[in-house]
C-alpha cells in the first residue's frame, strides 16, 4: 500500500549516478514503477518546450531522462520519449528538438525518441472544457504514460509542472486555437487539467534540481533548487513544488481547477509527503502572478459594471511587454500569437492590447527573453 502522495529526495547536480540514486530514492517510498511489467511499453512525457540546451533549465535534463528510461529497461519495459512543442509537429522540426535537448543520449540506453507524428481526435465525456481535442497519438498507444516535467515559471500560468506538462499533447500547430478557444485563465487551467486527467500517467516525477524562475517558461534564470519529486498524483506533486517556490494552491489557476474538482486537498497539509520539503525551499524565487480572469466580473452586469471591470481588468491583468533593448526584430512573435495582435512596425514588435488574449506565447517563444511579463504600475507598488 502506498503510503504517502508525494515523495521529495535531495539530488544536488545532473551526474548520471547521482541522479539515477536520487531517482530510486525518490520512486522507493511511493512504490513508483510498480505498475510496470516486461514487454509494456511506457510513454515518457519529457517536457521538451522548444530545442533549447539542457543548461538552460528549459527542458528536463538528459541525465533524469537516461535514469528513469535505465530504471524501466531494468524492469523489461520499452521507453518511448516524446513531446509536442510549438511549431510543426513533423520529424524535421522534432530531430532539432531531440539534438539539442540532449535526447540521444537517452537512445544509448534503449530509449525509442517518438517517431510517431501521426494525430488522433479524442472525445473526453468527463472533461469539464475539453471534452474533444486533438491529440498526440503516440501517447495513446503506449501502455502506461510516465509524466516526466520541469519546475518552471509560466507568464500565463504562474506554474508548469506536472499538468501544465500536458499541453504537449496538442499537436504543436494546434495549440494556437486552444489559446483562442480557452482564453480566459480559469477556462484555459481547466483545460489543461482535463488533459492531464485523459492522459492519467501512472508516475510523475519532476526535475527541481535546477528550476527556471523569472521570465519563463524558456527564457527565464536557472535556478538551483536541489531535489527531484515524484508522485503517481501529479496534482498534490504541484502543489507540493509550488510550495518549494513560494505559491500555495490558490495561486496557480491548475491548482485551483484541481481543488474545485477534488482532486487535490484545498490545503497541502491534506497531502502526504515522504521527505521535507522545507529543505528545499526557495524563499527568494523570482516567481510570476498567474493570470487570473476571476476578477474580471466582480462588479457585476450593467455599465457600470462592465466599465469598472475593464478598468479593473487592465489594472489586475499581466500583459506582454516588450524590452527593446533585447528585441532582434526576428518576427516570431507576431508568427505564434493567436490573436493576431503583434504586427512589426518599422523592425519591432507592436502589440494591439485590445485585441491581446494574454497567452503569453509571445513570451514563451522569443528566441531572446524580450518579451517579458509587464504588470501595471499600481500591482508594481503592491509588489504583485
Ligand atoms: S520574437 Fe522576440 S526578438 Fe523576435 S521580434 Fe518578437 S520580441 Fe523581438
Ligand atoms: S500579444 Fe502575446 S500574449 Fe497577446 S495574444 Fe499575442 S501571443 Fe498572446
Amino acid at each position: 500500500m502506498n503510503m504517502y502522495d508525494v515523495s521529495v529526495a535531495p539530488c544536488e547536480e545532473y551526474g548520471d549516478q547521482q541522479v539515477e540514486s536520487a531517482l530510486r530514492a525518490v520512486l522507493e517510498p511511493i512504490h513508483g514503477l510498480d505498475f510496470v511489467h516486461p514487454g509494456m511499453t511506457v510513454g515518457i512525457k519529457v517536457n521538451l518546450v522548444s530545442a533549447m540546451k539542457p543548461e538552460s533549465a528549459a527542458t528536463v535534463h538528459p541525465s533524469v531522462v537516461c535514469a528513469i528510461v535505465r530504471l524501466l529497461r531494468e524492469r523489461g519495459a520499452e521507453a518511448v520519449i516524446g513531446d509536442s512543442p510549438g511549431g510543426i509537429y513533423a520529424a524535421p522540426y522534432l530531430k532539432v528538438v531531440y539534438d539539442v535537448c540532449g535526447m540521444r543520449k537517452a537512445e544509448a540506453f534503449g530509449a525509442k525518441l517518438n517517431d510517431d507524428f501521426s494525430q488522433e481526435e479524442v472525445t473526453f465525456p468527463d472533461a469539464v472544457r475539453a471534452k474533444q481535442f486533438p491529440y498526440t497519438a503516440w501517447l495513446g498507444k503506449a501502455d502506461a504514460v510516465i509524466d516526466l516535467c520541469k519546475l518552471k515559471t509560466h507568464g500565463m500560468m504562474g506554474l508548469t509542472c506536472a499538468v501544465k506538462n500536458f499541453f504537449g499533447t496538442i499537436p504543436g500547430t494546434k495549440k494556437p486555437e486552444f489559446h483562442y478557444r480557452f482564453p480566459r485563465a480559469e477556462d484555459f487551467a481547466n483545460m489543461l487539467v482535463d488533459l492531464y486527467e485523459y492522459s492519467k500517467p501512472r508516475l510523475c516525477i519532476c526535475d527541481a534540481v535546477v528550476g527556471m524562475e523569472g521570465n519563463g517558461p524558456t527564457q527565464g534564470t536557472p535556478r538551483k533548487i536541489g531535489c527531484l519529486l515524484a508522485g503517481t498524483n501529479g496534482h498534490m506533486l504541484d502543489a507540493v513544488a509550488a510550495g518549494l517556490i513560494g505559491l500555495g494552491i490558490q495561486d496557480v489557476p491548475t491548482l485551483r481547477a484541481a481543488a474545485e474538482r477534488g482532486l487535490v486537498p484545498e490545503d497541502t497539509a491534506g497531502i502526504s509527503v515522504c521527505g521535507d520539503p522545507s529543505r528545499f525551499a526557495v524563499p527568494d524565487f523570482k516567481t510570476v502572478q498567474a493570470q487570473s480572469s476571476v476578477f474580471f466580473q466582480i462588479f457585476g452586469s450593467g455599465i457600470p459594471g462592465k466599465a469598472a471591470d475593464f478598468v479593473a481588468s487592465r489594472i489586475l491583468t499581466p500583459f506582454p511587454k516588450l524590452d527593446p533593448t533585447a528585441c532582434v526584430g526576428c518576427g516570431k512573435c507576431a508568427q505564434v500569437c493567436p490573436a493576431k495582435a503583434i504586427k512589426l512596425q518599422d523592425g519591432k514588435p507592436k502589440i494591439k492590447r485590445s485585441v491581446c488574449i494574454h497567452c503569453f506565447c509571445c513570451q514563451e517563444f522569443c528566441p531572446k527573453g524580450a518579451m517579458r511579463v509587464g504588470r501595471h504600475a499600481i500591482m508594481r507598488m503592491l509588489g504583485r
